[in-house]
């Protein structure tokens, strides 16, 4: 049909595929990702116990989007022309489109120190957190005294603390460090959460240095602003997001430093023909970078376009209430609501619930394939998670014991 319209999403993580899913067949859709896999980023910590692995946390893009009745193409878009309306791979294919949808999320924040990209290890991706895992295991392995050192303690740094602890705390030739600038763990979120994390971290070998920042790493040292030094035989950096240099490369945002300003309809404020959504882009009122915000932005842009290619008004973004789910492990898990604190490990089993309900969504068990994904996906949680969140019997008390932190 020659009168198609071109719509081109690139980035098909939680906001592209999301916007994907609610875009009709009616127009030419072309979803551009750098990688064959969609990732479920909430649940990669869990690689570092071993209580997921990493088939289980992917999905394969081409089988998703084909079945929507999209085209896939495997390739990063080096350059988008909203002028011309066309996004551009790095292997130099046009993609011609009337409406864009920008989603590339963000990428490693390093802060332009020494020895970050070389000696430490980032935590993006369910390859990193394989990697971690693994190297973890090696060392452990060894024998000898370590140094674990983690720099950040918002959420992905907390919640890798946890899965270092389910699986090693007991052994003794262990230390943990964890860096965070702030002098309050979890910045953002009620203060409650934090020093109950750390009080629940007391029996194991933890220190926080909170208020420090990094100066330097090398391959055995971090260096701290204060002067002070700690020995590491192997440094996660969990330093948070910067905008990917697409944003700026293109004209989406005012420059390297900063996300894509939208309107409350989520276009770009510079091109009308281009929506952004999810992590990469900047709302007039911030919105928390989740995945759930990242869904919901992709399913409004999809009627958006619906709406900006029938020439009729446009809606507005209008986000959920900012609610999270924070493991410590199998220590404990804390769901945030606002400023309210809930504790109890009988929430491990609900963020495992929200993990393969989405899951379940993105990739419904129609077919014998994804039927047995979905059985392996849901029985790796029953067995390394639900189960040992129930036993010994002993902990079936404090199953019920919901406490009210802040
Ligand atoms: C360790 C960790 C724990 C988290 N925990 C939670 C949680 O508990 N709850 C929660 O709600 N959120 C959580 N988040 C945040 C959540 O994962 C993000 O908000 C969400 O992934 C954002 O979705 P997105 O689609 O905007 O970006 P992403 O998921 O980052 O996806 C961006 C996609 O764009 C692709 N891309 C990038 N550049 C290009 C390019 N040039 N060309 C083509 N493709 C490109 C990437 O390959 C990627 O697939 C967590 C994140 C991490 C890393």
């Amino acid at each position: 049909m020659a009168d198609r319209k071109n719509v081109v999403i690139v980035g098909a993580n939680f906001a592209g595929l999301a916007c994907a899913m609610k875009l009709s067949r009616r127009y030419d859709v072309t979803v551009l990702d750098t990688s064959p896999h969609f990732e479920f980023l909430p649940n990669i910590h869990e690689l570092l116990s071993g209580v997921k692995t990493p088939d289980v946390l992917r999905l394969p893009r081409a089988k998703l989007i084909d079945r929507l009745g999209h085209r896939f193409v495997e390739e990063e878009v080096s350059g988008i022309d909203a002028g011309a309306g066309v996004a551009i791979t790095a292997s130099g294919r046009t993609c011609p489109f009337d409406a864009c949808v920008v989603a590339v999320g963000g990428i490693n924040n390093t802060f332009g120190l020494d020895g970050v990209e070389q000696f430490t290890l980032p935590f993006k991706s369910v390859d990193d957190c394989a990697a971690i895992g693994r190297q973890l295991g090696t060392l452990v392995e060894s024998g000898r005294k370590l140094s674990i050192v983690i720099v950040g303690g918002g959420l992905e740094g907390v919640e890798a603390l946890g899965e270092i602890l389910r699986r090693y705390g007991r052994l003794r030739n262990i230390e943990l460090h964890l860096i965070e600038t702030s002098t309050q763990l979890v910045p953002g979120r009620p203060s409650a959460l934090g020093r109950e994390i750390e009080r629940r971290c007391r029996p194991f070998p933890v220190t926080f240095h909170k208020g420090e920042r990094v100066e330097s790493v090398t391959r055995t040292r971090v260096r701290l602003a204060s002067g002070r030094a700690l020995e590491t035989d192997l440094t996660l950096w969990t330093g948070g997001s910067a905008p990917s240099p697409l944003l700026a490369g293109c004209g989406l945002s005012p420059g390297r430093d900063a996300w894509a300003p939208v309107e409350p309809s989520l276009q770009s404020r510079f091109f009308d023909n281009i929506f952004v959504i999810g992590d990469a882009a900047a709302l007039p009122q911030p919105v928390s970078k989740q995945a759930y915000h990242a869904l919901d932005m992709g399913s409004l842009a999809a009627g958006n376009i619906r709406r900006l290619l029938a020439g009729a008004r446009l809606k507005s973004f209008r986000p959920g209430p900012d609610i999270s789910l924070i493991s410590l492990g199998d220590i404990d898990t804390y769901l945030v609501v606002g400023e309210r604190v809930f504790a109890s490990p009988a929430l491990a089993p609900g963020k495992e619930l929200i993990f393969q309900a989405n899951m379940a969504r993105l990739d419904p068990p129609v077919g014998f394939r994804p039927a047995w994904a979905l059985h392996e996906r849901y029985w790796q949680g029953i067995q390394r998670l639900t189960l040992p969140s129930l036993w010994p019997p002993s902990r079936l008390a404090n199953l019920t014991d919901m406490r009210r932190l802040a």
